[in-house]
C-alpha cells in the first residue's frame, strides 16, 4: 500500500471563488491565491502536499480563450510526473468550455484534473467555495485501494453534489448550488456524507506518457437557429471571413427549416469546405438526422451529426481538431468519433487508434 503524502498541485486561474467585492463599485473581482487559502484553513488538516500555480492577474472565467487553457495544460505537462493530482480552481461561467477543450489538450491524461469554483466568493459566510475545494483536493488525491491508480483519470468538474465528466458537463445553473450537470452522461462521483464513485462511468486508462496538444484554431463559431431566420442573415453568417467550422445548433433531435433557400445555402457552405456539425438545443438528448426529413436533409447537404455531444465539447473540439493540421475528411471523421469520452459515438474508435499520429 502507498503512504506517501499524496501530493496535489492546484492551478488558480479566478472566477467567483477568489473574488472580493471592490468597494467603490461594489462588483465582484479576482483577487489573490493568498485571499483564497486565508478563508479555508481546513486545508491544513488534510495531509497532503499542496503547491500552487497561479493566473497573474487571476481572471472572470468570461475573459478565458485558447490562450489561457493553453496555459493550464503546460501547467499540468510541466507538472505531470511530480504531483498525483491536479484541482484547477475557475470561474464557472466558462468552466464547461475549459474542461472540453483540457480533456482534447491532454491525450492519454492517467491522472485526476479536477475543475471546481463557486457560486459564492470564498469569504462570505455561506460561501460553497470551501467544500468544493477540499472535496476536490480529495478526489484529486483518490486512489483505488487494490489497484493504486487514481481514481479518476480524466478531465472532471466537482461541484457541490456531484463529479462530472468535464466534456460531458454543462452549467446549468446561475444560481443553484449545484450549477453543473451532466443530462447525457452519468455523474462519475456522488458527494454525500462519502464520496460514492461510479465506477462504471469513470474511463481506465491504460499507462500512457502525456501527450499535450495546445494549439487551437479559433475560426469556428456556434449558429443558433431560430424561426424567423432570415435567409440574409443565414447567408451573412455561413460567409463569416476565415469561418472553417460551424456548430449549428438545431431543433429537438437535430432538425432545421426544410425550406429549399435553407437547404441549398447549407449546402453551399458545405462545398466551400466548412465543417458543419449538428448539435442540438436541447440539453437532453441527442441528434437522429433519420427520425424527421428535417433532420434527413441536413445530413443530405453534409452536416454531420454531433449525436450527444455538448455544444461545449463540440466547439472546442473543432478548435482542437482544426489545430491539428487534420485534413478535412479527417476532421469530419474525428467529429464522429469518440476520442476521450465526449459522444456515445456509433463509429468505432479502433479504426482511428492513435488520432496523433495522422
Ligand atoms: N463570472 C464568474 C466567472 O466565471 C462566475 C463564477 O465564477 O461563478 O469567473
Amino acid at each position: 500500500m502507498n503512504t506517501r503524502k499524496p501530493k496535489i498541485l492546484i492551478i488558480y486561474t479566478g472566477g467567483t471563488i477568489g473574488m472580493i467585492e471592490n468597494p467603490e463599485t461594489h462588483a465582484l473581482q479576482p483577487f489573490d491565491f493568498s485571499h483564497l487559502m486565508d478563508n479555508v484553513p481546513k486545508v491544513k488538516k488534510l495531509d497532503y502536499e499542496i503547491d500552487n500555480f497561479q493566473f497573474v492577474p487571476p481572471i472572470d472565467s468570461s475573459n478565458m480563450d485558447p490562450t489561457h487553457w493553453r496555459d493550464i495544460a503546460l501547467a499540468i505537462e510541466e507538472n505531470y510526473d511530480r504531483y498525483d493530482g491536479f484541482v484547477v480552481l475557475h470561474g464557472t461561467d466558462t468552466m464547461a468550455f475549459t474542461a472540453s477543450a483540457l480533456s482534447f489538450m491532454l491525450e492519454h491524461l492517467c491522472k485526476p484534473v479536477i475543475i471546481t469554483g463557486s457560486q459564492l466568493p470564498i469569504g462570505e459566510v455561506r460561501t460553497d467555495g470551501e467544500e468544493n475545494l477540499i472535496t476536490a483536493l480529495q478526489v484529486a488525491a483518490a486512489r483505488d485501494e487494490k489497484e493504486g491508480r487514481p481514481r479518476v483519470q480524466e478531465v472532471a468538474i466537482l461541484f457541490e453534489n456531484y463529479l462530472w465528466r468535464g466534456n460531458r458537463a454543462t452549467k446549468m445553473s446561475a444560481d443553484n448550488f449545484n450549477a453543473f450537470k451532466s443530462f447525457n452522461y452519468p455523474e462519475l462521483a456522488e458527494i454525500g456524507l462519502d464520496i460514492e464513485y461510479n465506477k462504471n462511468s469513470l474511463r481506465k486508462m491504460k499507462p500512457h506518457p502525456l501527450n499535450v496538444c495546445t494549439d487551437m484554431d479559433t475560426n469556428v463559431m456556434f449558429l443558433e437557429l431560430n424561426p424567423g431566420m432570415t435567409e440574409q442573415t443565414l447567408d451573412y453568417l455561413l460567409h463569416t471571413p476565415g469561418i472553417k467550422g460551424i456548430v449549428l445548433k438545431t431543433y429537438g433531435a437535430g432538425n432545421s427549416p426544410s425550406y429549399p433557400w435553407f437547404i441549398k445555402k447549407i449546402r453551399e457552405a458545405v462545398e466551400r469546405g466548412i465543417v458543419i456539425v449538428n448539435v442540438t438545443q436541447c440539453v437532453n438528448g441527442g441528434v437522429n438526422c433519420n427520425l424527421y426529413e428535417t433532420g434527413n436533409s441536413l445530413s443530405a447537404a453534409g452536416v454531420i451529426s454531433g449525436y450527444d455531444i455538448t455544444s461545449e465539447a463540440a466547439i472546442t473540439k473543432l478548435m482542437f481538431l482544426f489545430g491539428r493540421n487534420y485534413s478535412l475528411n479527417m476532421v469530419k471523421q474525428l467529429m464522429v468519433t469518440d476520442l476521450c469520452g465526449e459522444i456515445s459515438s456509433p463509429t468505432d474508435i479502433s479504426i482511428l487508434q492513435n488520432f496523433s499520429d495522422h
